[in-house]
């Protein structure tokens, strides 16, 4: 009987497939980390890949499913990091923080 892998692709991200490899085994599951790809014993990890990015704070990374046996772990470039702000009602970019504050004023919201 094949067993079922499935490798996760950290995209040249060392540091996060260990810590992804640490995270899938202290769940049990078979894991092995070589450089930035983590190899799983196990099919169906979305949920588990999910899991790991959410208790580690790593709302900026996305998870992508390429096919049933291959998972892409990368980060998307945050708008802070192009020093753009954004409105958290309706997502209109702004370049500074007074910007920002003129425009949530926009929104009626005052702010004391
Ligand atoms: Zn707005």
């Amino acid at each position: 009987m094949k067993t079922q892998t499935t490798n996760i692709d950290c995209v040249g991200d060392d540091k996060i497939a260990l810590e992804l490899e640490n995270y899938l085994k202290n769940l049990g599951f078979d894991a092995k980390s070589e450089e930035s790809t983590v190899i799983v014993d196990k099919t169906n990890v979305g949920e588990s890949l999910y899991l790991f990015l959410k208790e580690t704070n790593r709302s900026q990374y996305k998870i992508r499913k390429l096919d049933s046996e291959n998972f892409l772990l990368s980060k998307e470039v945050p708008i802070e990091d192009l020093d753009l702000l954004s409105c958290e009602m309706c997502g209109f970019v702004l370049s500074n923080e007074t910007e920002l504050m003129n425009h949530r004023r926009a929104h009626g919201i005052g702010i004391i």
